[in-house]
Order: C-alpha cells, then sequence, then structure tokens
C-alpha cells in the first residue's frame, strides 16, 4: 500500500486544498511506488508563506547561538539517521548507496559547519566622521526565504540552502523536485525533532509551474534560492526580479577534465569514470567532456572505454552496482536524443548509446554508461549538458588549445587538469572560466564551507557554501549618538 504524505505548514501536516496528489515511484523499478504527496497549488504556497510570516516574528528574536544548537542537534540526528535516509533516498533518486550516504554525510557536514557560524555572524565596527557617533553595521535576517530544489542531491542541496537561512534567523518554505519528496521531507521532519519550531520550515510539495511559480512571485518572500536547470532558473530569476528579490542561482554545467601528455593515466582514469558516471551523469557538476592531448588519445580511450563496459548497472541497493537508473523516462529521453544528434553531427559512438530494457532493467530507466570518441567542439553533444551518462571524448594539440576549448562554452561550473607541471597548473587555475578548478581529481563540487557556485550560463555567485550567509542576511548601518 503506498503510503500518504502531505505538505508541512506551520508545524501540520496538510493535504492539498485541491486534494490533487502524484505518485513518487522508484525509478530502478516502477512497480515500487514510494507514496503519494500533495500537488501544491497557490493556495497552498500561500498558507505556508504566512506560517513562515508568523514564524518569524519569534525566530528572528531566537539568539543565533541558541538557533545553531537545534542545527547541531539535527547534525547528531541526521548521523543516527544516516543508513535509513540513504536506503530511502536510493530507492526514490537511484544513485547507489555509497553515494547517497554520502549526500546525507554532506547535510551532517553543513549542519556543523553552520552551527559554528551561529557564534560568528559578526558585523562591523567603522570609525564615524562625526564626534560622539558609535558607528557599526549589524547582520539582519531577510524574512521569509523561498528554496527551490532539484532531485540530484535530495538532502545534501536541501540543506546548503535551509541551514544557513535558518541559522541567519530567517524562516523557509521549500519546494523540492517532484522526483526526491521524500529526502527533503526526512531531512526537515530531522531540523523538528532537533527542536525547531513549528512554521519555521514550511515544505509544499508539487510541480514546478504549480507550486513553485506561485512561491517565487509570492509578495511575501524577501528572497529565492533556485538551483535547476538553466531554462527553468532564467524564469525564476526574472520573476524574482520583477519583485526586486534578490535570487541565488545554480544551474547547469558542461564540464571539462583536460588530460596532458604528462598526466598520471591511472589517477586521470579513475577520475573520468567517478566524475562523468557518478550519480549516473546527472550533476551539475558531472565531466562531460574530455580534453585529450593527441599524444595520449588512443592509449586513454581504449582503457576509457574498457572500464566503461565493465561499469555495473542496476539497482543501486543491490551489492556491486556502480552505476543507478535514470531519474525517470524524460531523462532517459534526453539522454536518447543526444546520442543521436552526436551520431548525426558525425561523433563516433564507442559504447552505450541506448536505454537497458531488459533483465533486471525491464521496470526501470535505465541508460547504458556511453562514450563518444572523435567529438569536435562545435558539436551540440560538446556544448549543451545531457544530464546523464554520456561522456564526449575531444582532442586538442597544444595546453593553450585545450583552455580554448574548455572555455568556449556557455557554461562555466567545474573544470579539472590533470598534469604533473605546475606551470600549467596554476595557469588553469587563472585561465579556465569556472566556478572551481580541481588539479588532477575530477570536475566533482567544492565541501560545504568553500565558496559553491559558478559563472556565465550556471549562475550569479558562490551563494552556497561559505558564501550562503551574505545572501541570506541584509546589513543594517547603526549609529549611537553618546554626546
Ligand atoms: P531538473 O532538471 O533538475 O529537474 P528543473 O529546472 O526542471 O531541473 O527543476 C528544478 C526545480 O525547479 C524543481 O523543484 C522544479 O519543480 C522547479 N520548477 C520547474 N519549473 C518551475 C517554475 N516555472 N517556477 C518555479 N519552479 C519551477
Amino acid at each position: 500500500m503506498a503510503k500518504h504524505y502531505h505538505n508541512l505548514i506551520g508545524g501540520e501536516w496538510l493535504p492539498s486544498q485541491s486534494g490533487q496528489t502524484f505518485q513518487n515511484l522508484n525509478p530502478a523499478d516502477h512497480n515500487d511506488v514510494i507514496g503519494d504527496f500533495p500537488a501544491s497549488s497557490a493556495a497552498d504556497v500561500a498558507l505556508a508563506v504566512a506560517a513562515a510570516k508568523k514564524a518569524f516574528a519569534t525566530w528572528r528574536l531566537v539568539p543565533a547561538p541558541k538557533r545553531a544548537e537545534i542545527l547541531y542537534r539535527a547534525g547528531q540526528l541526521l548521523t543516527e539517521r544516516k543508513e535509513e535516509f540513504a536506503r530511502q533516498m536510493t530507492r526514490e533518486m537511484g544513485k547507489v548507496l555509497a553515494e547517497t550516504r554520502g549526500d546525507v554525510q554532506e547535510a551532517i557536514d553543513e549542519a556543523y559547519y553552520v552551527a559554528g557560524e551561529g557564534r560568528r555572524l559578526f558585523g562591523q565596527t567603522t570609525p564615524s566622521e562625526l564626534q560622539n557617533k558609535f558607528a557599526m553595521s549589524i547582520r539582519m535576517p531577510v524574512g521569509v526565504c523561498a528554496m527551490i530544489t532539484p532531485w540530484n542531491f535530495p538532502m545534501a542541496i536541501p540543506s546548503w540552502k535551509l541551514f544557513p537561512a535558518l541559522v541567519s534567523g530567517n524562516t523557509c518554505v521549500i519546494k523540492p523536485a517532484e522526483d526526491t519528496p521524500l529526502s527533503t521531507l526526512n531531512l526537515v521532519q530531522t531540523l523538528m525533532d532537533a527542536g525547531l519550531p513549528p512554521g519555521v520550515v514550511n515544505i509544499v510539495f508539487g510541480y514546478g509551474p504549480e507550486a513553485g511559480a506561485p512561491l517565487v512571485e509570492h509578495p511575501d518572500v524577501r528572497a529565492v534560492s533556485f538551483t535547476g536547470s538553466s531554462a527553468v532558473g532564467s524564469i525564476v530569476a526574472q520573476r524574482a526580479a520583477a519583485n526586486f528579490k534578490p535570487v541565488s542561482l545554480e544551474m547547469g554545467g558542461k564540464n571539462a577534465m583536460i588530460v596532458m601528455d604528462d598526466a598520471n593515466l591511472d589517477l586521470a582514469l579513475d577520475g573520468a569514470l567517478w566524475g562523468a558516471f557518478g550519480t549516473t551523469g546527472q550533476r551539475c557538476t558531472a565531466t562531460s567532456r574530455i580534453l585529450l592531448h593527441k599524444a595520449i588519445t588512443a592509449e586513454f580511450t581504449e582503457r576509457l572505454v574498457a572500464r566503461v563496459k565493465a561499469l555495473t548497472v542496476g539497482n543501486g541497493l543491490d551489492t556491486n552496482i556502480e552505476v543507478g537508473p535514470q531519474i525517470n523516462s524524460q531523462q532517459i529521453e534526453t539522454s536518447t536524443s543526444y546520442c543521436q544528434i552526436a551520431q548525426a553531427e558525425g561523433a563516433k559512438l564507442l559504447t552505450g548509446g541506448s536505454r537497458l530494457s531488459k533483465g533486471p532493467h525491464a521496470n526501470g530507466t535505465f541508460f547504458a554508461p556511453t562514450v563518444f570518441g572523435s567529438v569536435t567542439a562545435d558539436m551540440r553533444i560538446a556544448r549543451e549538458e545531457v544530464f546523464g551518462p554520456v561522456v564526449s571524448l575531444i582532442e586538442f594539440s597544444t595546453f593553450e588549445e585545450a583552455i580554448q576549448i574548455a572555455n568556449s562554452i556557455d557554461y562555466g561550473l567545474s573544470t579539472s587538469l590533470y598534469t604533473k607541471d605546475v606551470n600549467r597548473a596554476f595557469t588553469a587555475i587563472r585561465d579556465l572560466e569556472a566556478g572551481i578548478t580541481y588539479i588532477n581529481a575530477p570536475t566533482i563540487g567544492a565541501e560545504v564551507h568553500l565558496p559553491f557556485g559558478g559563472v556565465k550560463q550556471t549562475g550569479n555567485g558562490h551563494r552556497e557554501g561559505n558564501g550562503a550567509i551574505d545572501f541570506y542576511t541584509t546589513w543594517k548601518s547603526v549609529y549611537v549618538d553618546y554626546s
């Protein structure tokens, strides 16, 4: 029997006012129904925002170190619940258990990091030009904050947004992705169990246009934090800007790994496998272009293809599975269509290229790990985000050409360079147009206490990680006249 879940509004679990629901399915086995969730609309959003506004009146007055204690306690509870939540996340999202444990761990890391920030919400004192005036600037919460989140890191990403907002004294309404509602519910339930007062975090489940859009537009929402596709991010940014709301945008990537002729190829191959096929390629930081120096193209390609062919694809809860399903059939269609486009443009399919639908893969949305060779920088497969287990190999002759190809796209999230040459490493750090550059490691994300974000079409700054408190606070300049 499918479970019935409700929105969390003002500390109460409420069905959507329309009574509409949607089903949450296991992407590895569509016969496994996780539950029904409310398909919320503007009326539910209005209730949630009203609850958050009411709670703000008291939450903003709780001393920041006390707010931080609740987050610390949530970190402890998440640690106790890590295995249970990781299993539930694999069931609803598909990525393998080792990765969902990592996802919960990121939320734990964020809780402890941000809990410390509760004692460090520093302001400034400034010498006044006026006599007997004491001048200072203090951080203030912004008010009700809206969070709109994707399905690929269903606990980590909500934690990056909620925890810094909460420690800063804001209240929140979160609209999680429709494919991963349970992991966000688990996170917020844990906050409540840790002592978060009712109404401080509210959840509205549902679809983007019906539930997300009214949340962005609600006049009592003072700031919006969005992670998802650039197409939706553009809509969110415009709607938020129309109401002068600050907006944090974390969106797509087309991340390049450059492998020089002096690289440690064993290391680079490990990095390529993890970067391209971890989370089934469904990461904004996924390695989707591997730029190979012509001296090592043949050897690297042969060794990579052999390892990709050996990857085990299946239900992420089973042992020895390395690559889980894609999240839904829409993502399978996207991967399929990019494989067709790549071949039509002249790229060479070296392995994979299609859906897996037989035997253990029959009831899920599985796609074969795919490698394209002979890709050139102008092809669509080299420029557009696939968000699936598909990687393109592009050959180059000089380091300068590699940097130019890496920078030739509209995105700028993560980049990596494999080399032993320290001069080239620092040149790449300076010249790669991206929010993150790794040397001798794949294009994965950053740890929770580093700035996280990208440039160009990827986003509008580093407003996650240690940039988050700046986003969730506003400054007040204060004068005290003691003459
Ligand atoms: P993804 O490919 O990660 O699903 P999307 O950009 O489609 O990326 O979705 C990210 C989040 O944005 C999801 O929670 C989704 O429901 C929400 N969303 C989609 N459309 C809109 C919209 N028009 N307004 C606000 N939120 C939206």
